[in-house]
């Protein structure tokens, strides 16, 4: 009877603790079954595109010191996603910055000065809700730094330089007046990225406005079957 209450007072607790993927309980956003199905990327470990070697990605310039994602757009880590862009709970955004951090290994990377996000597109700027924001406030909240503001979406005038394929997710950026990012390290980060063009151009943004290095990361990275196990 006394076991019986205890058991039904702690089910009531857990009750709206439902796993986003699989809908089992769960004290946290995804329950442990699903986080361990989280892939890794494998990618170049400068630009992070699977198509990319590191060696010839030595030869060209690029507007960020590494631009990685910490694992594959599928499965569990896709649901992840999507409840953070349906503005969900505060534990989504703190799990999807738990898994970049530790995974990314940006802990041991100490020396950043603050952490800012690609701005997101006129969808969710309607719905008044940012999810690259959100993430990067818990980032910066993990790793005891400032979550600032830097970027805004400037337009398409740059996007003859892009392929076709970049261009569908491509915009460019500019950054806000009133940056004191010079002699800075920034971590930029946003949710999810399929070709890495928003990051390029958003780190191309900071650094013409003087921000030294930038770190772009991700939380997950969009990533086609047959590649994954092809690199594997
Ligand atoms: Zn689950
Ligand atoms: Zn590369």
């Amino acid at each position: 009877m006394f076991e019986n209450l205890i058991t039904s007072a702690i089910e009531k607790a857990f009750a709206d603790g439902a796993c986003t993927s699989c809908g089992s309980r769960t004290v946290d956003v995804l329950c442990v079954s699903c986080i361990s199905r989280f892939e890794t990327v494998y990618g170049c470990r400068r630009c992070g595109s699977p198509q990319c070697t590191d060696m010839a990605c030595d030869q060209r310039w690029l507007p960020y010191r590494r631009c990685q994602s910490a694992v594959v757009y599928a499965g569990p880590a896709r649901d992840l996603v999507l409840a953070m862009k349906r503005g969900g709970r505060p534990a989504a955004f703190r799990l999807a910055a738990r898994e970049l951090i530790s995974r990314l290994d940006l802990d041991a990377a100490r020396d950043f000065a603050f952490v800012t996000w690609v701005p997101a597109g006129r969808g969710a700027r309607d719905r008044g809700f940012d999810q690259g924001r959100e993430l990067a406030v818990a980032v910066a909240s993990a790793l005891r730094l400032e979550a600032v503001p830097t970027l805004r979406r400037a337009g398409k005038d740059r996007q003859h330089m892009l392929d076709r394929e970049m261009r569908l997710e491509a915009d460019v950026f500019s950054v806000r007046r009133g940056l004191r990012a010079a002699h800075c390290r920034a971590l930029l980060v946003d949710d999810v990225t399929t070709t890495g063009a928003s990051l390029y151009f958003a780190s191309l943004a900071l650094k013409e406005a003087g921000v030294p290095s930038v770190e772009a990361a991700t939380f997950a990275r969009t990533q086609l079957r047959l590649q994954h196990h092809q690199e594997v």
